[in-house]
């Protein structure tokens, strides 16, 4: 039996109620599956830990962390809990992938059977990631814009380093992905704004340069506003897309909205080793404890945590099990993007088709 230690992070707003939701299936893939066992252990993060101790993840839960295969995280935070200078307090993201060097976020936008995409049609064919870099960037100012009551400031500040690995964390998951279907055309795509700032022509000039490293791979380029609308009239085009962290954040939700919403999203923040794995989106405090959430974000988790894992199967099996539990008819969306009979039953028909 292949025994495997998970790090779960119940979160806030929807939080826990997706983790159930996620552990539930888990449990349920583990004896469809069989061969591997998941010992899971829970760490405090988040809105609650703040508020009563000051700080949102504890120095042990960080320093521990590297010791598990994987780390399971729901999302975090109050919109409401802020600090002095407004800024959210709560967030542990920033903790996560900057303690951990977690520095490329991979967020798969995909169109799944059934849903509707964003022309109108349930059979797009929308399958691209978004690679985003996690630990710089305009993100890399949170907590250290300088300024008064009459000015503010926040720093754009991109690393060589940190653009060449982004680079090729994106190049070489474009050969992975063109190893896995028939045909062997495997695109990058720069997205960025290097017509007006130096930072971005800096991240386009370094893409440029670590691409003559794949010479298989072809790269593209395009501006981040032109970028949001090809995500909207022409996304078959994308395959793998690669940018700085605040326009991965934004362009991320607009993608997540092509493919029937966010709580469908799903992502994983790597390191050279260590990864964790969250919904692209937030709280949700409108719907929580409502039993509405879509659980798909954090289900969908799973799967890449298979994958690092090497439990392909296991990954597989879930995907089609989602796959047949919307094709069923019993996982049905309403127009939010939430599922219409409720979170509970949308988890119970994925487990039902494993
Ligand atoms: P953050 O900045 O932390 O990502 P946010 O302010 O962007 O958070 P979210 O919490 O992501 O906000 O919510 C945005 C909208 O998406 C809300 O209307 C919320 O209800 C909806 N939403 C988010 N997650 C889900 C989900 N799993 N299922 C259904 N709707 C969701």
């Amino acid at each position: 039996m292949r025994k495997y230690r998970l790090m779960v992070i119940k979160g806030d707003g929807i939080g826990p109620e997706l983790i159930e939701s996620a552990l539930d299936v888990l449990q349920a893939v583990e004896k469809a599956v069989g061969g591997f066992q998941f010992d899971i252990e829970f760490h405090e993060g988040g809105a609650g830990l703040f508020k009563r101790e000051g700080y949102a993840f504890s120095e042990k839960s960080l320093m521990q962390a590297s010791e598990f295969d994987a780390i399971l995280k729901g999302p975090v935070g109050d919109p409401g809990l802020r600090l002095d200078d407004g800024t959210e307090a709560s967030s542990i993201s920033g903790i996560l992938r900057n303690g951990l060097d977690l520095f490329a976020n991979v967020r798969p936008i995909t169109l799944l059977p059934t849903i509707q995409g964003v022309r109108g049609g349930d059979s797009e064919d929308i399958d691209y990631v978004i690679v985003r870099e996690n630990t710089e960037g305009l993100y890399a100012s949170r907590g250290r814009g300088i300024g008064n009551d009459r000015v503010m400031n926040d720093i754009l500040m991109l690393t060589r380093d940190a653009v060449e690995r982004i680079a090729r964390f994106a190049f070489k998951l474009a050969r992975e992905r063109s190893l896995k279907r028939t045909s062997n055309t495997a695109t990058v795509t720069c997205v960025d704004k290097s017509n007006v700032l130096r930072t971005m022509a800096f991240f386009r000039k370094i893409v440029t340069e670590v691409s003559s490293e794949f010479p298989e791979i072809t790269l593209e380029y395009i501006y981040s506003d032109a970028c949001a609308q090809a995500m909207v009239l022409s996304p078959e085009k994308f395959d793998v897309l690669v940018m700085e962290n605040f326009l991965g954040d934004l362009l991320s939700d607009l993608g997540g909205a092509t493919v029937g919403g966010i709580g469908l999203c799903h992502s994983g923040n790597y390191g050279s080793s260590l990864a964790y794995f969250e919904p692209i989106h937030g709280t949700a405090p409108d719907i929580a404890g409502q039993n509405k959430a879509n659980p798909l974000s954090q289900i969908r988790c799973l799967e890449l945590i298979f994958e690092k894992l090497g439990e392909l199967d296991a990954s597989a099996k879930l995907y089609d099990a989602i796959c047949s539990s919307l094709k069923s008819g019993k996982f049905t969306l309403d127009g939010n993007g939430c599922p219409s009979d409720g979170t509970l039953k949308a988890t119970k028909s994925i487990i039902q088709c494993l």
